[in-house]
C-alpha cells in the first residue's frame, strides 16, 4: 500500500470543509481541515487532526482554545485562502465569539477550549470541550475526492 493509494481511498469519505482558527499574541492564524468531528455529545467534544508540519500546531498549543467553522458553498475561496493555495488575496476579517476568532459567513462556528492533545503519528489530535456553537441556515461547501462539491438533494 503507498501513500498515494491510501489518500485516495480517505478521500472516498466526503465530508464538509472547516476553517481551524486561533488567536496568538492578538494575531488570527487559520488553516483549513476537514478532519474534525464530533467525539461526545455529554460532555461536548470535538476533535481536529492537525498535521506535525502545520503552524496551526503550535499556535493551538499556546492559545490552548480553537474554533471550528464549517464553510458555506459559497466559501471555497477561503478554503483555499486557508490551505495556503491563494497567494496575494485579501485580508480575511474575523469576528469573535467568546474571546475565539470565528468566520463570519460560515454554516457553523463552533469555539472550544482544548483538553487534551494525542500525538499520533505525523498528526496531533486535538479534543476540543465545545464552548459556544451559532449556526446558520445555509448549505455547506463538500469536499470529494480532492475536488470541491456543492450538495445536490437525493
Ligand atoms: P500556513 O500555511 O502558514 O497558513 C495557511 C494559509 O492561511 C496561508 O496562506 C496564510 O496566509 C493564510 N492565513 C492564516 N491566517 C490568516 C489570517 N488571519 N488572515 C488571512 N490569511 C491567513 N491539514 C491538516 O493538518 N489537517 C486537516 O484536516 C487538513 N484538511 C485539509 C482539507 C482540505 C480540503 C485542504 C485543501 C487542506 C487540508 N489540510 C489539512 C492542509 C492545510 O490546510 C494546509 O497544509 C495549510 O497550509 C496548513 O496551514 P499552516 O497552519 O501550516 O499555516
Amino acid at each position: 500500500m503507498d501513500d498515494r493509494q491510501f489518500r485516495n481511498a480517505m478521500g472516498k469519505f466526503a465530508t464538509g470543509v472547516t476553517v481551524v482558527a486561533t488567536e496568538v499574541d492578538s494575531k488570527v492564524h487559520g488553516m483549513t481541515a476537514n478532519a474534525f468531528m464530533s467525539v461526545s455529545l455529554n460532555p461536548k467534544l470535538v476533535v481536529v487532526s492537525i498535521a506535525e508540519k502545520a503552524q496551526m500546531l503550535e499556535k493551538i498549543y499556546q492559545s490552548g482554545k480553537f474554533s471550528v467553522n464549517i464553510l458555506a458553498a459559497n466559501q471555497q475561496e477561503l478554503s483555499m485562502i486557508f490551505a495556503g493555495q491563494v497567494k496575494n488575496h485579501q485580508e480575511v476579517v474575523f469576528d469573535q465569539l467568546g474571546g475565539v476568532p470565528v468566520l463570519p459567513g460560515a454554516v457553523v462556528q463552533i469555539t472550544c477550549e482544548v483538553t487534551a492533545a494525542h500525538v499520533e503519528g505525523d498528526h496531533t489530535l486535538f479534543i476540543g470541550k465545545v464552548t459556544n456553537i451559532q449556526l446558520e441556515d445555509s448549505e455547506p461547501l463538500i469536499y470529494y475526492s480532492g475536488k470541491y462539491r456543492l450538495m445536490a438533494e437525493g
